[in-house]
């Protein structure tokens, strides 16, 4: 039976929200590890992490990376953890510093756009310096796709081998500045992948109130998605979410409509070719 499950990752806290955006944010450790718990619970099985400062500054200090997993690997039993190397982390290698903690993925973007008030900046030697470290400590990328030329990017990487492990992009549509959310680029974007890098597995995320149309596009047409307060604190133009566990309840019932079962963490950890054991044998699992 071709059921096709979706696999819904959770972007929990990001690096641009703010609790005064909306209270619910998760920014301590502690309330990012019970955020998690209750995402995990309502059908997530990919949590995108950054981590914050004390201030709700971000941070790219490994410390804070290495405890958010740990907590996350007790709570959430099989869930896949996914550290963001994301440019409003940290500049340049400061994006990586915290490979080294093993995450079993990491997002990689693989090209440069603009932002709403800056360039998004990933330079040849920066990507090729990221993909490297992940293939060192073997973890499965995300390539975030702000751009058709992204997905072209990659696809030479994984064909060149600078990329590993079975291909994963995500679309990313609705940042002001960049690509916006246009249901034929949506799709062409789709077109292309399937026929330059056919092996790979797509999912996508809107941003701000293009979320759910996005999350739509992307479960009726047979790929995964991301919800979470990182890229939208409402769940409807009148109300803020009241925690990332009510956004991946919000999507679970899009997968409903369209008849899509919710991939669980054994199916996600098959699609996308991660070991379901490997917790198991990680130097950090407590
Ligand atoms: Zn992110």
């Amino acid at each position: 039976m071709d059921e096709n499950p979706c696999i819904i990752c959770v972007a929990i806290t990001g690096s641009v929200p703010r609790k005064e955006d909306n209270p619910n944010l998760p920014v301590s450790i502690d309330e990012q590890i019970e955020s998690t718990q209750e995402a995990f619970e309502a059908g997530a099985t990919i949590v995108h992490c950054h981590v914050r400062n004390d201030d709700q500054t971000v941070s790219s200090d490994p410390d804070r990376f290495e405890r958010l997993k740990l907590g996350i690997e007790k709570h959430c039993k099989g869930m896949v953890i996914q550290f963001s190397t994301g440019g409003r982390s940290g500049k340049g290698k400061e994006r990586g510093g915290m490979l080294s903690i093993c995450p079993e993925m990491a997002s990689l973007t693989v090209g440069s756009n603009n932002f709403p008030s800056r360039v998004y900046e990933n330079p040849p030697e920066l990507i090729d310096w990221l993909s490297s470290e992940m293939n060192k400590y073997s973890i499965q990328p995300e390539i975030e796709a702000f751009d058709l030329s992204h997905i072209f990017q990659a696809a030479e990487m994984y064909h060149d081998g600078r990329l590993k492990g079975k291909p994963y992009i995500q679309f990313v549509m609705g940042v002001k500045n960049a690509m916006p959310v246009d249901r034929d680029v949506f799709e062409f974007y789709l077109k292309t992948i399937k026929r330059i890098l056919p092996t790979a597995n797509w999912c996508g995320a809107g941003i701000g109130k293009y979320q759910k149309i996005v999350n739509e596009w992307c479960i009726e047409l047979g790929g995964h998605t991301r919800t979470g307060l990182e890229d939208n604190i409402r769940l409807n133009k009148q109300t803020l979410a009241p925690s990332n566990a009510a956004l991946v309840s919000l999507t679970k019932e899009i997968c409903d409509k369209y008849n899509r079962p919710v991939a669980d963490w054994i199916q996600t950890r098959n699609i996308l070719g991660i070991p379901t054991d490997r917790r198991q044998n990680s130097n950090s699992y407590v």
